[in-house]
């Protein structure tokens, strides 16, 4: 049917996610499966759009809207508005991709005084009656009507005085009731809305609202959600888990979110409903504490959660409510969890015959494995923590404290920051993204901070009560500390110290490099690391690189000793001048390059000569010691370094430069193999150039200098393609050429002008806000332009030359939807600084797998 908008949980779910969102298309599949959920129905993401676009409900809406209000009457026998036994429903958001907490929900629409006078008769039960009014009235406030929650929120606590919110009898309930219907009025300056039909459909147009709430918006940027896709909402009947010891509510997840150890983990609160386990109001309970106090609930939910993980193939995640001993689930979704937790289920979903093992790569997301190749804390070092709270997130972080968010963001500019919080809220997203840690006093392993930190990769730790926050202080054992004093956190131990700590690199453990061999196995791109020195070297070959793709010289040319001799060179007025320095350089360039090979064990090296323009090596003007230098540099001055005497210009307009250069990589080569060493297979690279003449002219220098000083062994002559007009005339520019590297930094600098030091603080920052572009053009692939001058390059590269070797060593190199569009282009290799090789090395094997048919898949969604 056209234009239907409103979908039963029982009917045949057409669409999918992303009509239906994650929990929608949750709830339908569950019904279908005969798992207990409770009865109602989902409006569509397509109405969500249809309300952006004309700011009001869509035509048809409301009708529909009750003609499924009136099934779902017909199906429970309560009537909605009624004041005998009334219906209640939920209003829930529900996007195609995951964002918890970002979005509303409101709970118990349907009662004003006379349902819940209602309510109270039919459930014997006037305390859970006046608590179902109150929360009412609170959220709908709130999301609807955007109260600050802190009105509600005092007006209770000021009530309970301290006892928990079970102690407070129906009378004060009551009275609560009347005290936030006032608080109400007064913020709105009109009544609490008493019609369902009308409560009802003022909390669609709020969820669909907050679809667009500043903390939405800066989640979906954060983690590149398309602002286009909009949220479903799902109308649910109410279920309650605050009816009393017999009821509560909680989540849970069918392996450890943290380790991924098989087993039921999660958290209940018995006598509680819906949001209060994430919201901490009580901290709740471990789920084996349900074995006892409900067991049938339990042992359903045990039951069920086995179902669940078999039905998806996937780790889940649910939410559930116990009313009277009844089990509901009222959402399942692919379970946030860590990348440890990830590599583990993946791993042990393969043994236990559930998967295989190209599901199994394909189940971990690539950008979360860098939360393995955190830092963690020496465990050589003796220190003593401060404090110890949950592991909420795992990774280790030290920086300065700040107690908001807007701080955070401002600190974070001068160096790094740790945001504590007595606990986060979806409001103080921005200051998550900001900060290297999380640090929380309360909440559980399920609270908002833990959630989001773990989605983000950020150590996080939570519940940490032994820490106590002042006005603008933290005391943590017996120390106070103010803003700006360093901390480090461990969220994978929980533990927290005061001041810096000593971390170490991170290991590949076993799931992990199970999981690595398995990608290596469907892989076509090779994986080569970034690295100018042979500790560099070593440890990509430790995270499984192939070689080396891109080894910048300048690296080599700072410290201490060879600075002034660089200098020298630069200083000199002479080529004889010039050579002489460059003769005192040559042994360090050797013994570095001696350093690689042998770390590089017969591997490929690829070498870059210098790039930089010469400046780079004299200080500035006013720190020059003498006039000599002064006027060194004020002649090598240039509007436009970055377009100036660079890159091949500077080995062209001094030879000799690049002929030691040369002279030390085939020296180096030669010696390492006369060791005994496996003989490197080096390629010599020339950067920046963008006439076929340029590297004709370098090749020809290369190849007169390796022949003196190795001629026995192999090597190769290339180009990176980092000019739009080498790109262009990549079939000519082949022709002396034996392999390209795109060196897409300075090719997405050239083809976008944009400036790779200064866009990001001027421009590029508020494009991003603004949302004139939707992703930053130097982390991802700007695949429409720069990748389309690669794709011509390729084609032309290899149409005059079909062997033409084909590698990137830009930083999308290390990126995976720039390795996947990489794998589409065909070329041989990407390389990426060496903690990003694991990383590619399955970016890389899930490309292959698209590209095979095994499709994508989405992690964590729901
Ligand atoms: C590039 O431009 O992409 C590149 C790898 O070189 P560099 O970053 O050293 O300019
Ligand atoms: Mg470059």
């Amino acid at each position: 049917m056209a234009n239907r908008f409103v979908f039963d949980f029982d009917e045949p779910t057409a669409g999918g996610r992303d009509l239906l969102g994650g929990k929608g298309i949750g709830l339908a599949e569950m019904t279908h499966m005969g798992v207990p959920v409770p009865a109602g129905f989902t409006i569509t993401t397509d109405a969500c759009r249809a309300y952006m676009d004309e700011g009001d409900l869509p035509d048809g809406l409301e009708r529909e809207v009750d003609e499924h209000v009136a099934r779902l009457e017909e199906r429970t026998g309560k009537r909605f508005g009624s004041s005998d036994d009334p219906l209640l429903v939920s209003v829930r958001s529900g996007a195609a991709v995951s964002m918890p907490g970002m979005m509303d929900t409101i709970l118990n629409l349907g009662l004003n005084d006379a349902a819940a006078e209602g309510l109270a008769a039919r459930t014997d039960n006037a305390r859970f009656a006046y608590d179902s009014y109150r929360r009412l009235i609170q959220m709908f406030g709130e999301v609807v009507d955007g109260i600050d929650a802190h009105r509600f929120e005092s007006a209770l606590s000021s009530l309970k005085g301290g006892r928990q919110d079970t102690d407070l009898t129906p009378e004060e309930l009551r009275g609560l009731v009347e005290t936030f219907k006032d608080i109400y009025r007064q913020e709105t300056g009109s009544h609490f809305p008493a019609d369902a039909r009308d409560q009802l459909l003022r909390a669609v147009r709020a969820v669909f609202s907050s679809w667009d709430n500043p903390r939405a918006q800066v989640y979906r940027r954060a983690h590149g959600i398309p602002d286009v896709l909009g949220t479903a909402v799902n109308v649910v009947q109410m279920v309650f888990g605050n009816k009393g010891d017999r009821s509560g509510t909680g989540v849970a997840f069918t392996r450890d979110p943290s380790t991924g150890s098989s087993g039921l983990y999660g958290e209940f609160l018995a006598d509680a409903q819906g949001e209060d386990v994430v919201a901490g109001i009580r901290t709740p309970q471990p789920i084996e504490a349900m074995r006892d106090s409900l067991p049938n609930a339990f042992g359903q939910l045990v039951q069920t959660m086995r179902r669940l993980e078999e039905h998806y193939r996937d780790m889940q995640d649910v939410e559930f409510t116990v009313e009277d001993e009844r089990l509901y689930l009222l959402q399942t979704r692919s379970a946030k969890r860590t990348a440890a937790a990830a590599l583990k289920a993946a791993v042990s979903m393969v043994e236990e015959g559930l998967i295989t093992r190209e599901e199994a790569v394909t189940r971990i997301d690539p950008a979360q494995l860098d939360q393995l190749l955190h830092p963690m804390i020496d465990p050589t070092a003796t220190v003593e923590p401060a404090a110890k709270g949950l592991n909420a997130s795992p990774g280790a972080a030290s920086g300065g404290i700040v107690f908001d968010a807007d701080t955070a963001v401002e600190r974070a500019r001068s160096g790094p920051v740790v945001l504590v919080r007595w606990e986060t809220t979806p409001d103080d997203i921005h200051g998550m993204i900001a900060a290297e840690g999380i640090l929380t006093v309360h909440g559980g392993m399920t609270s908002h901070a833990a959630v989001v930190a773990r989605g983000m990769g950020k150590p996080c730790v939570a519940g940490c009560e032994e820490l106590s926050l002042g006005d603008g202080t933290a005391t943590i054992g017996g120390q106070e500390l103010r803003e700006g004093d360093v901390i480090t956190i461990d969220g994978g131990t929980g533990r927290v110290f005061v001041g810096r700590v000593p971390l170490v690199p991170p290991r590949i453990n076993d799931d992990f490099e199970t999981v690595l061999v398995w990608a290596d196995d469907q892989r076509r791109l090779k994986v080569r690391a970034n690295a100018d020195n042979p500790e560099d070297a070593a440890r990509s070959r430790e995270f499984g690189a192939q070689g080396i793709g891109l080894c910048r010289t300048e690296h080599m040319f700072f410290g201490d000793e060879r600075l002034p001799v660089v200098q020298e060179m630069i200083l000199a007025d002479s080529e004889r001048g010039r050579r002489s320095a460059l003769d005192r350089l040559l042994p360090f360039q050797q013994s570095d390059f001696e350093g690689i090979f042998e770390a590089m064990a017969g591997l490929p090296v690829t070498i870059r000569l210098l790039d930089p323009p010469l400046h780079e090596f004299l200080p500035a003007e006013d720190e020059a010691t003498d006039e000599k230098m002064r006027s060194r540099i004020r002649a090598l001055r240039e509007s436009n370094p970055m377009l100036g005497t660079r890159g091949c210009r500077v080995g062209l307009m001094f030879p000799e430069i690049y002929e030691m250069q040369i002279r030390a990589i085939a020296r180096a080569a030669r010696a390492v193999h006369e060791r005994g060493g496996e003989p490197p297979l080096v390629e010599v690279m020339h950067p920046l150039v963008g006439f076929r003449e340029e590297l004709a002219r370098l090749r020809e220098l290369t190849e007169s200098v390796w022949a003196e000083e190795a001629p026995e062994l192999d090597h190769l002559v290339g180009t990176m393609i980092e000019v739009p007009r080498a790109a262009l005339r990549a079939d000519e520019i082949s022709e002396v050429a034996d392999f390209f590297s795109f060196g897409t930094n300075d090719l997405t600098q050239m083809t976008l002008a944009f400036s790779r030091d200064d866009a990001e603080g001027k421009f590029l920052t508020r494009y991003l806000e603004d949302g004139v572009l939707e992703r930053n053009p130097f982390e991802v692939l700007d695949v429409e332009g720069v990748g389309d001058l690669m794709r011509i390059a390729v084609e032309r590269g290899r149409g005059a030359k079909p062997n033409l070797k084909l590698g990137i060593c830009g930083e999308h190199g290390g990126e995976p939807r720039s390795i996947a569009f990489c794998h589409d282009l065909g070329l041989d290799y990407v390389s990426c600084s060496p903690f990003r090789v694991p990383l590619a090395r399955l970016a890389a094997a899930q490309a292959a797998l698209k590209e095979a048919g095994s499709g994508s898949y989405v992690a964590a969604g729901g």
